[in-house]
Formats: structure tokens, C-alpha cells, sequence
């Protein structure tokens, strides 16, 4: 795709994320890996006045191009494309349950077999660092390492993926878990979980199971 078609893809992948309910405001921000650094949506505009226009090109370096600022998170998308060579598309938002469960610093254990669609056995939450700064990034790089999506202390969810398509689906998936997550916690029982064994085997069978979702 081109820089048109990827602009406008962001664009439409924002308005969903507010159509599936995961977004409050204009909190979210979305970006694709574009030539050696990204394409991502541009600071505080409402997705529904945002233009392919409006989308900020960053270098790798950091850099923006003049007379455009990138969402203010720019640097922890940044550190997922650095930390992730197969990402190509980053999705975060406050989604109400993934923020809400980033409140208690919990991450999300093996409740439920889809805990997979991350890559490992659960949801990690990384520290708290205040938003937009190098060492929020930091922590981002490391946790991104070890699952497709995190969840960020106080504060929302970070999803990446191959494309734009399947970051806003794992997005969505890890919603849905947080929600469960927190009905179960706010029960007072005890949670079973998925031993490592089972875990296992479910992680074997989504190596394949992504690929269903295809741009
Ligand atoms: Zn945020």
C-alpha cells in the first residue's frame, strides 16, 4: 500500500476502534511501519475530522515531518517497531476493561485459552512511567518483547501485529479478557487457571491461527 492508502487505513482503524467500544475520546492513537520509520495519527484530532493529510510521518530517528505533531505516545510505537521486527501496524488505547485492570497492575493470567493471541501464556502489565516520555518507551521495549499486547500501568493497551486489521482484533481480543478478568476478581473467588501444559498446546495451535485474519 501507499502512503494514501495507509494514511486512510489509520483512519478507518481509529473510527473502529471507537465503533467496537475500545476508545475513550481521543485517547487512542494508531501507526503502520512506513519506510525506515512509521506513519502514525497526528496529536490531539478527533479521528472523524482527520484527514489522510493530517497523518505524521517519524523517522526512525525520532524526527517528524515540519508542520505536522505526531500523537504525543509516538515513542513507545516507536520502540515497538525496533523491539518487533515483524510488527507493522500499533494499536493502544484506554479501552475501558484493559485500563480499568491497568489500574490494579495485575497482568492477565490464563483464565481462558484466547490469553494466546499474545504469543505467550498471559497478558503482561508493564510499570507505571508518565505518558509520552523515553522511559514509558522503555518499558514498552521490553514488554512488547515478550507479548503482542500489554497492558500499560494506569494508563491502556498496546496491540501489534502484522498488519492494521489483526492489531485492532488482537486489540479487541484483550478487551474482551480484561473484562472477564475483572467480573471474575470482583466475584472474591478464587480463579482457576490453565496449567503450562495446556497453555502449551494452545500456544502451538496459534502459531497458525492468526493468519485467518488477512488484509
Ligand atoms: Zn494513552
Amino acid at each position: 500500500m501507499n502512503r494514501l492508502e495507509l494514511s486512510e487505513k489509520i483512519i478507518h482503524t481509529c473510527l473502529e476502534m471507537t465503533r467496537l467500544g475500545l476508545n475513550q475520546g481521543t485517547a487512542g492513537n494508531v501507526s503502520v511501519r512506513y519506510k525506515d520509520g512509521m506513519l502514525i495519527t497526528p496529536t490531539g484530532k478527533p479521528y472523524e475530522l482527520t484527514r489522510p493529510e493530517d497523518i505524521v510521518y517519524v523517522d526512525n530517528n525520532g524526527k517528524h515531518e515540519e508542520g505536522k505533531l505526531p500523537s504525543s505516545e509516538w515513542q513507545f510505537h516507536l520502540a515497538v517497531y525496533q523491539a518487533r521486527p515483524e510488527a507493522n501496524a500499533v494499536v493502544h488505547n484506554h479501552a475501558r476493561n484493559c485500563a480499568g485492570l491497568s489500574i490494579l497492575e495485575k497482568p492477565i493470567p490464563p483464565i481462558h485459552y484466547m490469553i494466546a493471541v499474545g504469543g505467550t501464556d498471559h497478558i503482561p502489565c508493564v510499570p507505571y512511567a508518565t505518558f509520552g516520555t523515553h522511559e514509558l518507551a522503555d518499558y514498552v521495549r521490553e514488554g512488547i518483547k515478550e507479548s503482542k499486547a500489554i497492558l500499560l500501568s494506569h494508563h491502556g493497551l498496546i496491540a501489534c501485529e502484522e498488519n492494521l486489521d489483526k492489531a485492532l482484533w488482537l486489540a479487541h481480543e484483550v478487551e474482551v479478557l480484561a473484562s472477564w478478568y475483572l467480573q471474575l476478581l470482583a466475584t472474591g473467588l478464587e480463579i482457576p487457571l490453565l496449567n503450562k501444559d495446556q497453555m502449551a498446546v494452545v500456544l502451538e495451535k496459534f502459531k497458525s491461527y492468526g493468519l485467518r485474519i488477512e488484509e
